[in-house]
């Protein structure tokens, strides 16, 4: 007596919703929570080597289905993450805008990874990598007119720094890290790395234990070589040269300058330093020339003071 096949189960669980990616020309349903989207098979598999894969394996006699769609249940609680990285694919001027939220660029590069959408990694990888440069020449492009910094290819928000230093860290992108670290370390006070920064939606950005630890330690790092020679600060200590114009003048600059940071001088160590120093032509020349030299010093040791590899040897593990 021969079997007949089974029936293929057909999903049709009240709770489930349809999301608006809904092609009723699709080929494939995917799920993420309660959420499906029916999307097209020969998308998904042109643009990620997984999908790729998992079309080509022959599909068991039972396999749910949904409008007579194969059903794909994804594993991620992110059913946000799963609709940007839809849009992405299949709205084409999504990606062209200048700035993108953090949520979309963060949901590619994590789904981006999971399921090998290659050219959607790279380029969320791209924005995060323009706005955490490995260049001091990178770095410098960022500064506003007024030193300040905003982030320009994801959508500056409060916590930004902190969403991003976690991001790269989470996904191994740790290339972006030292300078992740050092705008933190920058912009907040100590206490903020361990109690977080107040949202506008109530909840806080926080920072994890091991990114806590590297700010503190990375912070006091700096602040301990600036004043030294050869680094940014340092170039103040030194006594006035024989070409100086006005040691009178130059010496008692030098003196208030100290006198006012005293024992708590600020992070200085990748500033710029630009106008006029009312030190006399010769000083102010050095000095200048001093910084310069600082700063890019600071910068070849920027992964050093937070407890990372040489530049070199910091890779994107993607
Ligand atoms: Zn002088």
């Amino acid at each position: 007596m021969s079997e007949s096949p089974p029936a293929k189960r057909q999903r049709t669980d009240a709770s489930l919703t349809r999301s608006k990616i809904w092609y009723k020309d699709g080929s494939v349903v995917l799920q993420a929570e309660n959420t499906q989207f029916r999307v097209h098979w020969g998308v998904l598999s042109e643009n990620s080597a997984f999908f790729a894969g998992l079309e080509e394996l022959p599909q068991p006699s039972d396999q749910p289905t949904v409008d007579g769609c194969p059903l794909v249940e994804l594993s991620d609680d992110a059913v946000v993450d799963v609709e940007y990285l839809l849009k992405a694919l299949y709205i084409p001027i999504f990606l062209l805008q200048k700035v993108l939220p953090f949520a979309v660029v963060a949901a590619l590069i994590r789904l981006g990874r999971k399921y090998d959408f290659r050219d959607l990694l790279d380029t969320a990888v791209e924005r995060l990598m323009f706005e955490n440069p490995t260049t001091l020449e990178g770095y410098d492009a960022l500064l506003t007119a007024d030193d300040g910094y905003r982030t320009t290819r994801i959508l500056d928000q409060p916590g930004i720094l902190y969403d991003m230093l976690t991001l790269a860290r989470e996904n191994n992108i740790q290339s972006a890290l030292p300078c992740a670290y050092y705008r933190i370390i920058y912009q907040y006070h100590q206490r903020e790395f361990f109690e977080g920064i107040d949202l506008e939606d109530g909840t806080r950005a926080s920072l994890a234990p091991v990114d806590q630890i590297r700010c503190v330690l990375g912070r006091e790092a700096i602040l301990k070589v600036q004043s030294q020679s050869g680094y940014t600060f340092g170039c103040i200590y030194s006594g006035t040269e024989d070409d100086c114009t006005d040691p009178t003048k130059c010496t008692r600059r030098r003196v208030r300058i100290l006198r006012r940071y005293g024992e708590t001088l600020p992070l200085f160590a990748l500033e710029l330093v630009s106008g006029a120093t009312s030190f006399c032509p010769s000083c102010d020349h050095r000095y200048k020339e001093s910084w310069t030299t600082g700063r890019k010093k600071v910068w070849e040791e920027l992964p050093k003071f937070f407890d990372l590899l040489p530049w070199d040897q910091l890779t994107n593990d993607l």
